[in-house]
């Protein structure tokens, strides 16, 4: 099977090299005879960096596994292969009223996916991460055998297998209960914010107010401007569209260009624009839920307009108490560094908790920045937003990201040990390798020099 298909969203890393074919790797598994660090499921590649990939082993191409098996239109619980998209989710649930309880910035992720990242969404103040409305899931490991997980049914691989990011073994199906909404519409409210402070001023009672809430930075803009942005907050429309659109766009980027095509004055002018255009009018609009919940899906293939270099995202929490301090500290580094973020996100999470082992959404601030790959410079930068983050007490998030330090991961999640011993052996990717499986030779070394 060729290997361009299996790439990584920031396309900064190369894509996998072998791909192996899901019903070839479920039968490989039956028989107990895959080797160990071999496999490692591939969902839609919306991931940014290696926590997708395996170089050394080969990944599977779960798309093909794409059923929904059984739906309850008054519970609104579905249960679907791993391969199904949210975008068919969507369309199949909401013509009953139903809308997933979680949904990331794309709808063109598989279930399979947004279990094993435990993705989160505008509303993690309301619903906690995708991990917390997932009923049951079915988990095929190289022991040959198929596990039924819940939160009574073999716990601890379902709790390790959300947010594991697919090193437990291969999801074959799942079932999650969506969210009761009186239309699939969303009334969307714009706020003008001059600065940090005072979006800090207004994320909290925003959250209480409203189901949706995330603000958008314009990184951009120097002296006065510096640290404005949006507010967005959004509920359902008490009468709106229950049916689903076409999902994506007929705009695409069909070539890449051979040179970063998002440059600065471009995109300064773009942000600008955006602000502008936003902003005109502070009253409530209905908006369709595609522009209000998955806006870049709008032109497909977008992230080609980076160039063959790619681009790498760096997300970061912060705790509460240290955000009005950090945030503002990571934007400068930033700036100082002479590479401002082209897209920057920023949000409260709550304290809704997962049942997930390893999360990375948990009470505080997450930052999202986005930075074309300029090479050494911009590996520079990034481990100084790691240090910066991990100073403050916060997490980097590992599926986002391409290049984060073992001990950057070991401080984000100190838990990390306790995935590795429910790792299923024939189960590895390259984030892992170059993490945990780095700590852990490291740890062996020091003891037996003990
Ligand atoms: C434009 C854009 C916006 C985004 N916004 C958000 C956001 O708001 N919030 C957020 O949390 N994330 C966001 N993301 C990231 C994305 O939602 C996650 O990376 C998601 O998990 C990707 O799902 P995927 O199906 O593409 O899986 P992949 O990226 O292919 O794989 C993700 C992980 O899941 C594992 N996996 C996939 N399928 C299976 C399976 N069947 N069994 C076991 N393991 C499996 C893989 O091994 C890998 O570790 C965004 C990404 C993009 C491109």
């Amino acid at each position: 099977m060729g290997s361009e298909r299996f790439g990584s969203f920031g396309l900064a890393t190369p894509p996998a090299r072998r791909a192996i074919a899901a019903d070839k790797a479920i039968a490989l598994l039956k028989s107990g005879a895959a080797k160990p660090g071999s496999l490692l499921a591939y969902g839609n590649g919306s991931s940014y960096g290696d926590s997708c990939q395996n170089d050394a082993g080969a990944v599977v191409d779960m798309r093909p596994l794409d059923r929904i098996r059984a739906f309850n239109a008054e519970t609104g619980v579905i249960e679907a292969d791993a391969g199904v998209l949210l975008s068919d989710i969507i369309a199949h649930a909401a013509p009953y009223g139903f809308f997933p309880a979680v949904v990331p910035g794309t709808q063109f992720v598989t279930l399979g996916g947004a279990v094993a990242n435990d993705v989160h969404g505008k509303n993690h103040h309301r619903r906690g991460t995708f991990g917390c409305h997932v009923e049951s899931l079915i988990l095929l490991r190289s022991d040959g055998r198929t596990y039924r997980c819940s939160t009574t049914d073999n716990a601890p691989l379902f709790r390790a297998t959300i947010g594991g990011m697919g090193l437990t073994g291969l999801i074959l199906s799942a079932s999650i209960r969506l969210m009761r909404v009186p239309s699939l519409d969303v009334v969307e409210k714009v706020t003008r914010f001059r600065d940090l402070a005072e979006f800090f001023d207004l994320a909290e009672a925003a959250d209480q107010a409203n189901e949706y809430a995330v603000a958008w930075i314009d990184q951009l803009a120097g002296g006065h401007g510096r640290g404005r942005g949006l507010l967005f907050t959004g509920n359902h429309a008490e009468r709106g569209s229950h049916a689903a659109s076409r999902a994506g766009s007929r705009l695409s980027v069909p070539v890449q260009p051979p040179f970063n095509a998002l440059n600065r004055p471009f995109l300064a002018v773009f942000n600008a624009a955006y602000r502008w255009k936003k902003s005109r009018s502070s009253a409530p609009r209905q908006a369709g839920y595609q522009g209000f919940f998955f806006p870049l899906d709008g032109v497909r293939d977008w992230n080609r307009l980076y160039g063959p270099r790619g681009f790498f995202q760096h997300q970061s929490v912060v705790p509460e108490a240290a955000a009005r301090r950090t945030v503002p500290a990571l934007l400068e580094a930033a700036r100082q560094a002479g590479q401002g973020s082209f897209l920057t996100v920023l949000k409260r999470f709550g304290s809704v908790s997962s049942p997930a082992l390893l999360s990375f959404p948990r009470p505080g601030y997450t930052l999202t920045l986005d930075f074309p790959n300029r090479g050494e410079k911009t590996l520079r930068l990034l481990d100084d937003l790691d240090r910066i983050t991990v100073e403050a007490g916060g997490a980097v998030n590992p599926y986002k990201d391409a290049r984060m330090a073992p001990e950057t991961f070991a401080a984000s999640f100190p838990e990390w040990q306790r995935l590795e011993a429910l790792r299923d052996p024939a189960f590895l990717s390259g984030f892992w390798a170059r993490t945990a499986s780095k700590l852990d030779a490291a740890r062996d070394t020091a003891e037996a020099a003990e």
